[in-house]
């Protein structure tokens, strides 16, 4: 379970980036956050680990306290959260294997992580991951020999090799076309429920959002100003999220999107009609 208790953060000369926010989150479930650019999203999800100092305010995960934590209990701390990110953070060079073994320098010594010589128990465990994320048959592939959706499986089985006991997500399908960003989203999903992670999810795509996640959580201007599961998710409440232009102009722009995505799917279906008839 995260708790967040009055969490508050202000830069130097500059207005609440987050206002008092309070929420918990239990084990399994994933929370969108959304909310307009400059809300307080990826303040938010950095406060949670630290990245970024809170103000003030309380982060508690599994009951403990990581707000308050030198800097080695930190470290320690750390571990136990899988940060997953739009631009993957993959090391190029690296295998897909060795990208996902980093995960697990946290734990091993420095002779380890200085050889890169993993133990039988730490490979096993990165192979099964592999599997589970659908990239056993490329284990062995250069992390730039990937597509964007792969070098996100490959983010997100290196996150699972730390053990975490929350995931941070941000933005994790930025970069990504709908039909991938759609895979990426149903892997996140299941992996939570099945091992019963809280995952942070900030996401800019509000479709996406509603579709995928148990809960969503509506920021404006560093507050909560939503929280509830997709159902509840009106116009009204977009519009209090984003504003009544932003919100406008977003649902115009995510309209087009799915006309686009609609036409190009009739498109190919006519394609594979034509090639059949020929
Ligand atoms: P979002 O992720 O929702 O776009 P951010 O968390 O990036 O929002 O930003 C929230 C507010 O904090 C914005 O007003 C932004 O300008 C400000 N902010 C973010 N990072 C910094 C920083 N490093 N220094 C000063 N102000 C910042």
């Amino acid at each position: 379970m995260l708790e967040l208790h009055n969490l508050t953060k202000v830069y130097r000369n500059s207005e609440k980036a987050l206002d008092n926010v309070t929420l918990s989150i239990p084990q399994g479930q994933m929370v969108g956050l959304i909310g307009p650019s400059g809300a307080g999203k990826s303040t938010l999800i950095r406060c949670v680990n630290r990245l970024v100092e809170p103000t003030s305010g309380e982060v508690r995960l599994s009951g403990r306290a990581l707000t308050g934590l030198k800097s080695r209990e930190l470290r320690i701390a750390r571990r136990r959260i899988g940060m997953i990110f739009q631009e993957y953070a993959l090391i190029e060079r690296l295998s897909v294997m060795e990208n996902v073994l980093s995960g697990r320098l946290g734990y091993v010594s420095f002779w380890t992580s200085f050889t890169r010589r993993f133990g039988p128990e730490d490979i096993r465990r990165a192979f099964g991951l592999l599997d589970r994320v659908g990239l056993l048959s490329h284990a062995d592939k250069r992390a730039d020999a990937l597509s964007g959706g792969q070098r996100q499986r490959v983010g997100i089985a290196r996150a699972l090799a730390q053990e975490p006991e929350l995931l941070l997500v941000d933005e994790p399908t930025a970069s990504l076309d709908p039909k991938t960003s759609r895979q990426i989203m149903r892997l996140l999903s299941e992996i939570c429920a099945e091992r019963g992670l809280p995952a942070v999810v900030n996401i800019h795509d509000v479709p996406l959002a509603r579709q995928f996640m148990q809960r969503i959580i509506g920021l404006r201007a560093g507050r909560i100003v939503f929280d509830g599961p997709p159902s509840a998710l009106t116009e009204d409440e977009l519009t209090l999220i984003y504003g009544l232009e932003d919100w406008a102009a977003m649902r115009r722009d995510v309209e087009e999107d799915e006309r686009a995505s609609e036409e190009a799917r009739r498109d190919r279906a006519g394609s594979h009609i034509a090639e059949a008839v020929a």
